[in-house]
């Protein structure tokens, strides 16, 4: 990601606006890399400005998009995701907890089937990796809580593991 003033100094070049509330988005986006919802910036940009709306966050998000300094994904239901890795990459998706990991693994091998072409020209290749992440815990078994059955004593920590996959 680009640091907050070469992201104005971009803006600048294509004559938009540079507000005190971009320049926000600009530093939690650089703040907090990864691959946040425009929600997630949205809370993170709050914490210094109070008054910015979710629709000012969105549109600075979005013209980010349209300039190639961020990509939009989507990784099935729920908000898109914006991610400023611009490198050719994979990812990694924990389907319990959200959780989103760049990769760079060599998908040279995979490719459509001459049949199955529909008269495509293919010029880019992302695959998305999902399963479970180690927080999440890879084996099947951890789905199972076991401490479902337990009496009492061990409410406490049956709580915090809630507390953990739902964090
Ligand atoms: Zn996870
Ligand atoms: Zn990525």
């Amino acid at each position: 990601m680009k640091s907050p003033d070469e992201l104005t100094e971009a803006f600048r070049r294509r004559g938009l606006k540079v507000t005190p509330q971009r320049q926000a988005v600009f530093r939690a986006l650089h703040e907090h890399p990864g691959h946040p919802t425009a929600e997630a910036v949205y809370d993170d940009v709050r914490v210094e400005m109070p008054t910015i709306s979710l629709r000012t966050v969105y549109q600075t998000l979005n013209d980010l998009a349209a300039m190639g300094e961020l990509r939009q994904l989507s990784f099935g239901p729920g908000s898109a995701r914006f991610d400023p890795n611009g490198d050719d990459h994979h990812h990694l998706v924990c389907e319990r907890c959200g959780k989103v990991i760049d990769v760079y693994a060599d998908t040279s091998g995979v490719e459509v089937p001459p049949a199955e072409r529909h008269g495509f020209v293919v010029t880019t290749t992302q695959v998305v990796f999902r399963g479970t992440c180690a927080d999440c815990g890879a084996s099947p078994g951890a789905a199972d809580d076991p401490t479902h059955h337990l009496d009492h004593h061990n409410h406490n920590q049956h709580n915090q593991q809630e507390e953990t996959i739902h964090a």
